[in-house]
């Protein structure tokens, strides 16, 4: 707990606080501040928990929460093994539901199926059965591929199927391929023990979610906001220069007029926050990072790090009265603590990833790191 302690509320700017986690628990966050009330806690944290399940930040929080990294259960694995045992694990996050396909590779002039269990096998064992005695197998999907990608027969519903290969000849040949062999490779596949047929393939995994932008940005910009109550203290979040925000991350989202030309346009606020590309990003950690600073032209602003990877900026307020300055703070997202980062800390990382941005030769940076070293001892 660091010692921001206000009995005033930087939300609904009313008496009451709670212990509010800066970079959502369900993130693996565990630091926290006390300056938010009861109220606003409760309300605010289906906006920690779309961020968390519903954007593109809960991919990473799938892949990279080890799941026995601490009592709150943020992703489970789901292990499931083909028909020779192999496994393909599968990590899952609460909200999400995951289905292993079933797989057909053509090796040469034999196919090879992957399925997640004996069931995925019997589903496609029928379905191709029903494909073939229908005559309608050459009739599924071709799609042409680059001609470095073999020939690949994909099930993807029970009423469709696509082929991808580098010709319509290839993707010709390969149904030939199935329908010749396939009551051999069905018989084999319906005896208990399968043996050699069934060859470990790489498996594509369908991920059922639902995005919610909104709630997302709303998400990024209060973890903005509450570093900042963090490094500069609840009084300086309490000014009313950052009352747009507050109302913002409250629920006070403008959704833009969508334009009848682009009706695919998602209606998203992006008064307060924008993905910043990863290419274009100056990426500091690995783990959850902010990086406040003061432009004197553009105003206060926050660069938020997700995961090392999800990169967001957050106006956070107009220019004020300072000259430029820059804070860094992360937290783990494994609960491994949070911390400011040091000039030198960020100058030595900036050294080692960025030289190129930073149009220093990887030579001189060396040499930079080394000086640098000499003064943290
Ligand atoms: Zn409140």
């Amino acid at each position: 707990m660091i010692g921001i302690d206000s009995t005033i509320c930087i939300y609904c700017k009313n008496h009451g606080f709670s212990k509010e986690h800066v970079a959502p628990f369900s993130l693996g966050g565990n630091c926290t501040i006390k300056c938010v009330c009861k109220d606003c806690n409760g309300k605010l944290s289906s906006v920690d928990q779309s961020l968390a399940e519903n954007s593109p930040v809960a991919l990473s929080k799938v892949g990279m929460t080890p799941t026995a990294a601490f009592g709150t259960q943020l992703g489970t694995i789901a292990t499931m093994r083909d028909q020779r045992g192999f496994d393909l694990g599968v990590r899952i996050g609460n909200q999400m539901t995951v289905e292993v396909r079933p797989q057909i590779f053509l090796r040469g002039n034999q196919l090879s199926i992957s399925c997640p269990d004996r069931q995925g096998i019997q589903k496609l064992v029928r379905y191709i059965d029903d494909q073939i005695r229908k005559g309608s197998l050459a009739d599924v999907h071709q799609r042409i591929t680059p001609d470095t990608i073999a020939p690949r027969f994909m099930m993807h519903r029970s009423d469709a199927a696509v082929v991808d290969a580098a010709s319509s000849e290839e993707a010709s040949k390969l149904l030939a391929v199935i329908e010749k062999n396939w009551p051999d490779v069905k018989t084999t596949l319906e005896k208990p023990d399968a043996g050699e047929v069934v060859k470990q393939a790489t498996p594509s995994v369908l991920i059922k979610m639902v995005m919610k932008p909104n709630e997302e940005y709303r998400g990024v910009a209060k973890i903005a906001l509450e570093t900042t109550a963090l490094l500069l203290g609840p009084e300086f979040v309490l000014r009313d220069t950052l009352d747009p925000i507050r109302e913002y991350i409250l629920g006070d989202v403008r959704l833009p007029v969508i334009d009848g030309d682009t009706p695919d346009q998602l209606a998203i606020d992006a008064r307060f926050v924008e993905r910043v590309p990863t290419e274009n990003s100056f990426d500091f950690t690995d783990q959850h990072g902010v990086i406040l600073f003061h432009e004197p032209q553009h105003g206060l602003a926050a660069l938020v790090v997700l995961y090392g990877m999800h990169h967001y900026k957050v106006r956070l307020a107009p220019p004020m009265d300072r000259s430029s300055w820059v804070r860094h703070y992360e937290f783990s997202y494994t609960k491994d603590g949070h911390r400011e980062l040091s000039e030198l800390d960020f100058a030595r990382r900036a050294l080692e990833r960025f030289p190129h941005l930073l149009k220093i030769d990887p030579g001189i940076a060396t040499k930079m790191l080394e000086a640098l070293k000499g003064e943290t001892r």
